[in-house]
């Protein structure tokens, strides 16, 4: 779908077709525009030429009901989206750009290198795609979090002129500010400038580490992003929106999950001052990818169900809100730090 050429298609008729439009494909979820019946035919047919609907993706389904597209954007390239439904609500995990140039050692897309940035619409699509599927089953997407291929904050304009489409009331897919988090390793240019967006999109921080050596090591932007540096940049915008941050924490076996750890960040997260932060701890997933690219170095481990639990006691004790992600896809290799568009 190209909005552009959308745009142009309407440039010399009245404004009123193309909000018309808009609303068809994102409100109306339409697949082609032999739906949109309001339009005149020989409009919907020139439509259907010039800016066609149809997504190229594939899909499987996982046995806890999370379900994974492969989408193939028009260049070939491939990326992947995840839906995952928990309490009867649907979430998709997007993606911001094909592969990542950031190399974090846990995760699947680090190791495809990065190809690049996507495009406002590629990331509308996954939602819309999704959006689609649900439809047929009388349900909606509900939340949307940009923790899929890629660093969102590497592709800033991009991110934001989607989530402006995706949270439009009247001519986009009306999704609340408040349902959508963008997640970034850190990257504080682009935490700097979402301070100062108007939307309630929320922010989380892949932090998984409470020092600075170790981060480095799994986290190679750390280098250039330090937790200390991160951190001054995560009380200026809790100062200035009072909304609350997510600290995401993958949890790796005798890598970064011991009592000691845990003590450290909550210290970490303590030296913020503010009830405003939680620490979400997710488990990790091993991917074929990660294991096969590290056969040489020794291979990531998740840590036990019992080491978790013990993590997540010690910051609650501490009065640090924390919360267990479940794992959602683990066997289409669609949960976290897993995705890899094979
Ligand atoms: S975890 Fe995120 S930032 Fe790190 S390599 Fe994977 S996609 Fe990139």
């Amino acid at each position: 779908m190209d909005l552009t050429q959308l745009e142009k298609i309407f440039l010399d008729k009245p404004p009123f077709y193309l909000k018309e439009a808009r609303r068809a494909v994102f409100g109306n979820l339409i697949d082609d525009w032999k739906q949109a019946t309001t339009m005149p035919s020989e409009l919907r047919g020139k439509l259907n030429k010039q800016c066609p609907l149809d997504i190229s993706a594939r899909i499987s389904v996982s046995k806890d009901g999370t379900a994974k597209t492969l989408i193939t954007l028009d260049d070939g390239l491939k990326i992947e989206s995840v839906l995952m439904r928990y309490s009867g609500r649907n979430t998709v995990c997007v993606s911001s750009q094909a592969g990542c140039p950031l190399g974090c050692l846990f995760c699947a897309t680090g190791k495809l290198g990065f190809k690049r940035n996507l495009t406002t619409e590629e990331i509308v699509e996954q939602v819309l795609f999704f959006a689609r599927f649900l439809k047929k089953e009388n349900q909606r997407v509900n939340n949307i979090v940009f923790m899929g291929m890629g660093e969102p904050f590497l592709n800033y304009d991009n991110v934001m002129a989607a989530i402006k489409i995706l949270n439009d009331q009247k001519q986009g897919m009306a999704i609340g500010a408040r349902h959508i988090s963008v997640s970034t390793i850190g990257i504080i240019e682009g935490i700097e400038k979402f301070i100062d967006e108007p939307l309630q999109v929320n922010l989380a921080i892949s932090l998984h580490a409470p020092n600075n050596k170790l981060r480095s090591q799994i986290v190679p932007a750390n280098k250039k992003y330090p937790i200390e540096k991160i951190l001054v940049c995560v009380k200026k915008y809790i100062s200035k929106t009072g909304r609350k941050v997510m600290f995401e924490y993958i949890m790796i076996k005798e890598m970064n999950d011991s009592p000691t750890q845990a003590r450290q960040l909550a210290s970490l997260i303590k030296s913020l001052k503010t009830k405003l932060c939680m620490v979400n701890l997710i488990s990790y997933n091993p991917s074929l990818a990660v294991r096969e690219s590290r056969q040489a170095t020794g291979i990531f481990e998740p840590s036990p169900q019992e080491t978790i639990k013990n993590f997540k006691n010690i910051l609650q004790k501490q009065g640090i809100e924390t919360t267990q992600r479940f794992r959602f896809g683990q066997d289409i290799e669609g949960a976290c730090g897993q995705l890899a568009a094979k």
